[in-house]
């Protein structure tokens, strides 16, 4: 067993210690905000495995701004252009119309990318619909592309006066954030009373079925690799329960 001291804790217990799975490293072109390597620990208490990287919430923010892959119309994941992506978003559509008949409630995508969720939550019937999405040029596709609200910021920067939501939508999104517990903090407070948090992550009890790239999720990005109980362990530390969990495989 190679133990060691965590630099950045567990994000779901805040333990210190963890063992180190494996040591992930990169080549980053000059100027990279990010890590050109880290520790894949697992927490000694929680069982939670993540990169333990020294990379701030801030570098990331930068990151997600001014760096962005998901406004690229033709190669991002998120904004529904390419068949497969349109596949995956009209699923996630349909699963969270099964939860909220009304439509009019009001949904907010955070990392809406370039719009495709929140374009065929539209389709259904949505009308009251709002993106946020750390790149602006995001936040330009998104109201271009459909015509929906949608504002440039992140989930530690959203904009003043944006509201509560019948539903906040994290499609994609946890498994990028260093910060994960203030970041679940701040988006309770955007829920209404009695409103819904949709997660959508990938699966990290998954990960061997389905190999298609070398390092698969083992990337710059994704820092946090959740099996459902951790993501309940987080959420329940906000007074977030579960309503239901699935799995899905595209
Ligand atoms: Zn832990």
């Amino acid at each position: 067993m190679n133990q060691k001291k965590s630099l950045r804790n567990c994000p779901i217990c805040q333990e210190e210690n963890g063992e180190i799975l494996h040591t992930q490293n990169f080549v980053l072109p000059e100027g990279h905000p990010l890590s050109n390597g880290y520790d894949i620990l697992c927490c000694d208490r929680c069982g939670f495995v993540y990169a333990d990287t020294t990379v701030s919430q801030k570098d990331y923010d930068v990151f997600y701004a001014k760096l962005s892959k998901y406004e690229d119309k033709k190669t991002a994941t998120g904004g529904g252009e390419s068949p497969y992506d349109a596949a995956r978003l009209q699923k996630t559509a349909e699963c969270i119309a099964e939860f909220l008949p009304d439509k009019s409630v009001r949904i907010l995508d955070i990392g809406c990318a370039n719009g495709g969720l929140l374009g065929y939550l539209k389709k259904l019937g949505y009308n009251n619909l709002c993106g946020l999405d750390p790149s602006p040029a995001c936040v330009e596709n998104t109201k271009q592309l459909y015509g929906i609200e949608a504002y440039a910021g992140s989930i530690f920067t959203p904009p003043q006066d944006l509201g509560d939501f019948d539903l906040v939508i994290l499609s994609h999104v946890l498994e990028h954030i260093q910060d994960l517990k203030f970041s679940v903090k701040l988006i309770e407070q955007l829920i209404k009373v009695g409103g819904y948090l949709y997660v959508e992550v990938p699966n990290a009890s998954g990960y061997v079925d389905h190999v298609f790239a070398p390092f698969q999720d083992f990337n710059t990005e994704h820092i946090n690799h959740f099996y459902h109980p951790h993501l309940s362990n987080l959420l329940i530390q906000f007074g977030l329960t579960n309503k239901l969990i699935g799995e899905k495989v595209f």
